[in-house]
């Protein structure tokens, strides 16, 4: 089989950059080992906040804005094309303080988003429970984000599969082997039935990026850091909008659902829901909002967000002619898609890409030990 570009992995990040170039005209390639967006990608909570996660301005916070600014159209546009309904919810994200120490940590980064004239609303904690009456009498006040949002990423990722195909990308069951370079390039992708040829491969592969051969990023760039989240069962809704404390987050979706994540776990690649985890996760729903405690656990899962040395992604070129990066999103791959898609398609199709790719480039995490096969 022959390819202009051959996607490894189908999670949110490898079907949008597949949409991306099949729309292009490229002939895409898509290889996944299991079904398209079932691993990271829908076990996510699906919070869309440069604000809380980025914390500081910098780049890493640019990425983000400019991301979370293609969210509408994107939405749309997948909506259009798939016919799903992808559960994007605006009204913003609440961070919320439960001692005078984390009221003055708040305080101060407000002070630094609005120094550098970014969207960010310092609340006590009444003007807090006026935006949610659901939020705990305990709560000291919280950093309001207006801008930011939710999405449901499982029907995300399933609608970015479906577009992705719409537009021409082809989607093939199986596991690669890795990446092959002959005469100092890339020459296609070795999967478990044989070769598919092309001069571009995207690694897209998540928390397994290592596990790919050829990959050429130094050991230890990408690893698994767990996450378990439970859904609780709330009815009528408790919250509206996504809410954090130090301890976590509580993601309502608009049936009532509420999401409570999540751990930090480095357990490898054991997927598992604990003890402890579910003890951590109910002691930050209740501390968030109390009138949780009668609400039923209907659902919990566990995952692995792909996380980096330095909690940044790695997109674009790497040092092998043709073998590209859309990999290493950690906490954010969500939020990242729509910037993803489009910058590394970008560095692919030879145009300048949005956003400078040198803070999130493969070089900054020093020389790769090429394992090529
Ligand atoms: C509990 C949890 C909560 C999160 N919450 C949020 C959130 O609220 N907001 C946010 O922005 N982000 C969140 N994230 C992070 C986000 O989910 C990830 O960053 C994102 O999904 C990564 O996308 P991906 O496509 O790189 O990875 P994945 O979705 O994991 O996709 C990688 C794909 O590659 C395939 N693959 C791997 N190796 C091979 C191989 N050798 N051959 C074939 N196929 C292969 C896998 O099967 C998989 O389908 C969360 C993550 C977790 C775990």
């Amino acid at each position: 089989m022959q390819a202009d570009v051959v996607v490894v992995g189908a999670g949110i990040q490898g079907c949008g950059v597949a949409l991306r170039l099949a729309q292009a005209g490229r002939r895409v390639v898509v290889l996944e080992r299991s079904v398209p967006g079932a691993e990271a990608s829908s076990a996510a909570g699906g919070i869309l906040s440069p604000g809380v996660e980025a914390v500081e301005p910098g780049p890493f916070y640019a990425l983000c804005r400019a991301s979370l600014e293609l969210y509408p159209s994107f939405v749309q546009e997948l909506e259009r094309l798939s016919g799903l309904w992808v559960g994007h919810r605006a009204g913003g994200t609440l961070e919320v303080a439960f001692d005078d120490r984390m009221a003055h940590v708040l305080a101060a980064r407000a002070a630094r988003l609005e120094r550098a004239g970014l969207p960010v609303e310092v609340l006590d904690g009444d003007a807090a429970r006026r935006l949610e009456p659901g939020l705990a009498a305990a709560s000291r006040g919280a950093l309001y984000f207006p801008d930011e949002a939710s999405v449901d990423p499982r029907p995300l990722a399933r609608a970015l599969h479906i577009a992705a195909a719409g537009a021409g990308a082809r989607f093939v069951t199986g596991q690669v082997r890795g990446v092959a370079v002959e005469d100092g390039r890339v020459a296609g992708v070795d999967h478990e039935s044989g070769r598919i040829a092309a001069p571009v491969a995207v690694i897209a592969a998540g928390a397994w990026t290592m596990q790919v051969r050829g990959n050429e990023l130094p050991p230890g760039s990408v690893r698994p850091v767990r996450g378990q989240i439970a859904v609780l069962d709330t009815r009528p809704p408790l919250l509206r909008r996504v809410v954090f404390s130090e301890k976590g987050y509580l993601v309502p979706r608009p049936d009532g659902r509420i999401l409570a994540g999540s751990t930090m776990e480095e357990a490898g690649f054991e997927k598992a829901v604990t003890a402890g985890g579910l003890l951590h996760l109910m002691e930050l729903a209740l501390e968030i909002a109390p009138g949780l405690s009668s609400a039923p656990v209907v659902e919990t899962w566990s995952n692995f967000r792909p996380a980096t040395p330095d909690g940044l992604p790695i997109l674009g070129p790497g040092s092998t002619p043709g073998l590209h990066y859309a990999t290493g999103h950690y906490r954010n791959g969500i939020l990242l898609a729509p910037v993803t898609a489009e910058v590394v398609s970008a560095a692919v199709l030879g145009r300048e890409p949005r956003v400078d790719l040198a803070p999130f480039s493969p070089a900054r995490l020093g020389s790769g030990r090429p394992d090529r096969s």
